[in-house]
C-alpha cells in the first residue's frame, strides 16, 4: 500500500476520481433543476390556463352585462316590438304541426297579370261542378275551385275531372264550419290539413293556393285572420280573397242576368280581377250566367287565367 500512496497509479486513479466527481456532481445538480424546471412550466401553464378561463369568464360577464344593458334599454323603449323581435319560430307550438303540411315554392312571382280574369268557384264540388266545367271548356278558359272536404265517390270524381280539365284546385277548408275553424289557428290548421292530404291522395296535385272561407276577415276570425294568414304564407301557400263579388250568394237570390251585370260592371273598373261565384247544388243562376259573363269580359279585352302561386296574392284592405 504504501508504494501505492505517491505512484503513478494512485495520481492517475486521482485523476479519474476527480474527473468522475466533477462530471458527476453538476449533473445530479442539472437533473435537480430540470425536473424543477418542467414542475414549473408545467405550473405556469396551468396559471395561463386558469388566467385564460378567468379572463375569458370576464369577457362573457362583460358581454352579457353589455347585452342585458342594450336589451334593457331597448326594452324600455320599445317592450311590445322588441317581445314579438324576440320571439323565435320555434316558440310557436303549431308552426311544427304537420310537417308535411308546406306547399312547394314558385321560382319568381309573375308580374304581369293586366286585363286578366280569374274566375273562382267556392264551396265545390257539387252538383253543379259538371255543368260549370262544360261551359269552361266550351269557352275554352281556365278557372280556380276553392273546394271543401267531401269524401263521397262523386265529389272525389270531379275534384279529378276538375284537375284534369287543367283549372286550378284550391282550398277553401274542410269542414268550412266558421265557428271551428276559426276558433284558433290550430284548429284552422286541422281542418286545413285534413283537405291539404285529401286532394293530394285523390288528384295528385299538391294544393298552393286557399282562400280562407268568408274570405281572409270575417265576422268570426277577427282575433285569429292574422295569425292565421302569416302561418299559411310561411307555409308557402298564396291566398286570394276577390274583387269582383258576383253577388250570387246573396239571400236575395239573385238571377243570371244580375249576376252578369254584377261581375261586367265592377270588372270596367280594374285590370286584375278574381270573381267570386259559388259551385253548390243551389247555384243554378250561376252556371245560368256563366258563358254569358265570359263573352262579356272577353269583348272588353279581358283574358281569363286560373290562379298559380306565381300569380300575386290578393287579400283585402286590413286598414279599416
Ligand atoms: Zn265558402
Amino acid at each position: 500500500m504504501k508504494g501505492y500512496f505517491g505512484s503513478v497509479r494512485f495520481f492517475k486513479n486521482l485523476i479519474l476520481l476527480v474527473i468522475i466527481v466533477a462530471i458527476a456532481v453538476p449533473t445530479v445538480i442539472a437533473f435537480n433543476n430540470g425536473s424543477q424546471v418542467k414542475q414549473a412550466v408545467a405550473h405556469a401553464a396551468e396559471l395561463d390556463a386558469l388566467l385564460l378561463e378567468m379572463q375569458k369568464k370576464d369577457a362573457m360577464v362583460q358581454s352579457r352585462e353589455v347585452i342585458e344593458e342594450a336589451q334593457s334599454e331597448m326594452e324600455e323603449e320599445e317592450p311590445e316590438e322588441q317581445q314579438k323581435l324576440e320571439q323565435s319560430p320555434s316558440e310557436i307550438n303549431y308552426q311544427t304541426l304537420y310537417p308535411d303540411f308546406y306547399a312547394p315554392q314558385p321560382l319568381q312571382a309573375d308580374t304581369i297579370s293586366e286585363k286578366t280574369i280569374y274566375l273562382t268557384f267556392d264551396d265545390g264540388p257539387s252538383e253543379r261542378t259538371d255543368e260549370v266545367l262544360a261551359i269552361l271548356a266550351e269557352k275554352n278558359v281556365k278557372a280556380t275551385f276553392f273546394v271543401v272536404g267531401k269524401e263521397d265517390e262523386a265529389s272525389l270524381a270531379r275534384m279529378k275531372a276538375i284537375v284534369d280539365a287543367g283549372h286550378t284546385i284550391g282550398m277553401h277548408s274542410y269542414s268550412h264550419k266558421y265557428a271551428q275553424i276559426y276558433e284558433s289557428v290550430e284548429n284552422y290548421l286541422d281542418d286545413m290539413y285534413q283537405l291539404f292530404v285529401l286532394i293530394k291522395e285523390e288528384t295528385g296535385v299538391t294544393p298552393t293556393v286557399f282562400r280562407l272561407p268568408g274570405g281572409s276577415i270575417n265576422a268570426y276570425n277577427s282575433a285569429v285572420y292574422q295569425e292565421i294568414i302569416a302561418e299559411m304564407l310561411r307555409r308557402g301557400f298564396v291566398p286570394y280573397d276577390w274583387n269582383l263579388s258576383s253577388e250570387d250568394a246573396a239571400s236575395n237570390g239573385p238571377t243570371s242576368i244580375q249576376i252578369i251585370s254584377n261581375v261586367t260592371s265592377r270588372a270596367a273598373k280594374v285590370s286584375r280581377g278574381i270573381v267570386l261565384m259559388h259551385d253548390s247544388v243551389t247555384h243554378t243562376a250561376t252556371v245560368g250566367a256563366l258563358a254569358e259573363t265570359v263573352d262579356q269580359l272577353k269583348e272588353m279585352g279581358y283574358s281569363f287565367a286560373a290562379l298559380t302561386p306565381e300569380v300575386r296574392p290578393m287579400l283585402f284592405s286590413y286598414t279599416s
